[in-house]
């Protein structure tokens, strides 16, 4: 096996012309990790000493004790000082794009190339950082080749589910705003709608185009450069107009939503998940429930908004309003929605806050009264059901892949741990190692 596998690093130059295909079909990659504490299930308590088998990737098999190191073929990895968890997923990124004071004049001076390989770089920062499997909900169609290839193996970067564009009322959230009109033109988008009719096709442009998961506006929201408000801009009859006919393709939905009513109505109509949810109450908690639809906070990027509005000159007028109003709820928000029994899945709105700090939202989770073990609980296991990825991610067992991290002191008696993840596996590949 040593030798099959030294041929394929030999490459091309091997005088034996067997290609990586043939080899592959009986070459298996192992790799042992020794685990001093591990958190295999979130929600549940960790183990001690524990052997995880990795077989080409997946996870093979988690058992107590540390396995001799007895398999010649086998890499062994020793984390017995250290606490592994799955690798944690963000459900709210825009790797496409860091927001920075020159962010209107890059809208039409970066080219296709550049946006897709500052999103590469973007998507690199996330997976460094601990972040295995993102939803980018909201961006340019790079983002699906990017999603493509890192699926394909040509570059490396988490796991991808994407949206593409949002699918947004005409002047709305999802709309591009404060151009001379050519240069609106040329943003012009194919999912911009008006009326149910047009927002069903608006919904069917977004699934042909490569969406995973289809991504709306329901309400207004901050960074867009107008002052309409964060309040509701769907109405019903086009928030169910894209429901179902998201659903006769085999896809869900999920609404940007700041304002209560907006919330409630985009739950009505069937959305999966509400992402922002500022102005919820218990009113809008029990409709969380009533169609099991699961909440994304993203408190970081309100506290990231309500930093710049209040000491950087970043923001138009119109946005900088806005801000100042929607970021000081969300911490309350959370707490609401927490303390009332909604379901919560972790994410950022990375894009916003700079790539890589993901895990900051994990500080603002335990303000808002949040358990350690609820808030990464909400970063693996609910993260990954809500996005349709619970049977392959989200926890440490038989038959998932090896999406493994590790930090050295405990995250559950210090969330804070998590700012500074020390190890990252995503398909069995080790990313990051630093003793
Ligand atoms: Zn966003």
């Amino acid at each position: 096996m040593k030798f099959l596998k030294s041929l394929l690093r030999a490459g091309t130059s091997s005088v034996f012309a067997i290609s990586a295909f043939t080899i592959s079909a009986f070459a298996s990659d192992t790799t042992i990790i020794h685990a001093g504490q591990v958190l295999t299930h979130p929600g549940k308590a960790p183990l001690q000493k524990q052997t995880i088998t990795v077989v080409d990737g997946k996870i093979v098999s988690v058992t107590a004790g540390y396995a001799k190191q007895n398999n010649t073929d086998a890499t062994y990895i020793d984390l017995k000082n250290s606490f592994v968890l799955p690798g944690l997923i963000d459900s709210h990124v825009h790797l496409s794009m860091e927001w920075n004071p020159n962010i209107r004049l890059q809208a039409v001076t970066k080219r296709s190339g550049d946006i897709a390989f500052d999103a590469m770089i973007n998507g690199q920062k996330t997976l460094m950082a601990g972040f295995t499997s993102v939803q980018d909900v909201g961006g340019p169609e790079e983002v699906f080749a990017l999603r493509d290839a890192i699926n394909a193996g040509k570059i490396d970067g988490p796991r991808i589910r994407a949206s593409g564009r949002s699918v947004s009322p005409t002047g709305g959230h999802g709309d591009t705003h404060g151009y001379i009109s050519k240069v609106l033109d040329v943003f012009r988008s194919p999912t911009i709608c008006d009326g149910a009719d047009d927002c069903r096709r608006a919904t069917r442009a977004a699934i042909k185009a490569g969406a995973d998961i289809v991504k709306i506006t329901a309400t207004g929201g901050v960074l867009s450069n107008t002052a309409a408000g964060t309040g509701q801009q769907f109405f019903q009859d086009e928030l169910e107009a894209i429901v179902q006919s998201a659903a006769k393709m085999g896809r869900q939905v999920t609404a940007h939503a700041h304002g209560k009513a907006g919330i409630e109505s985009a739950l009505k109509a069937g959305v999966k998940s509400i992402q922002h949810g500022t102005y919820l109450d218990k009113a809008t908690v029990r409709l969380f429930k009533k169609y099991d639809a699961s909440l994304v906070p993203t408190v970081l990027a309100g506290m990231t908004v309500v930093d710049w509005a209040e000491n950087k000159d970043w923001l138009p007028p119109a946005s900088k309003a806005k801000a100042l109003k929607v970021g000081p709820q969300m911490l309350n928000m959370l707490r609401i929605a927490h303390a009332n029994g909604v379901t919560i899945a972790f994410g950022t709105d990375s894009g916003v806050s700079a790539h890589g700090d993901n895990a900051r939202e994990f500080g603002y989770m335990v303000e808002a009264g949040m358990s350690e073990m609820e808030a990464i609980k909400a970063a693996t296991i609910t993260a990954a059901e809500r996005m349709e990825m619970g049977d392959i991610v989200g926890a440490i067992a038989a038959g998932k892949f090896a999406d493994i991290i590790a930090v050295n002191g405990n995250p559950l008696d210090d969330i804070t741990e998590l700012y500074d993840v020390d190890f990252v596996m995503k398909n069995g590949k080790v990313y990051k190692n630093e003793d």
